[in-house]
């Protein structure tokens, strides 16, 4: 899978990754962000960091 991490203060951009490698990714290097996100939607730290491994995820048409 590739992903291209959704934080815009943030470069990680890697291909051919599995998911739990992003979000080692996002425990990594935001875990303040995610807890934020977690607070503000009033939602469990592991849904935050679904969404945003989610909204992370590249779709490549490779046609
Ligand atoms: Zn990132």
């Amino acid at each position: 899978m590739n992903f291209n991490c959704v934080f815009p203060d943030c470069s990680f951009k890697q291909n051919n990754i599995e998911e739990k490698d992003f979000v080692d990714h996002l425990r990594e290097s935001h875990k303040d962000q995610i807890k934020e996100i977690a607070e503000k939607q009033d939602i469990p730290i592991h849904m935050a960091e679904m969404i945003t491994t989610s909204n992370s995820k590249v779709f490549i048409n490779s046609g």
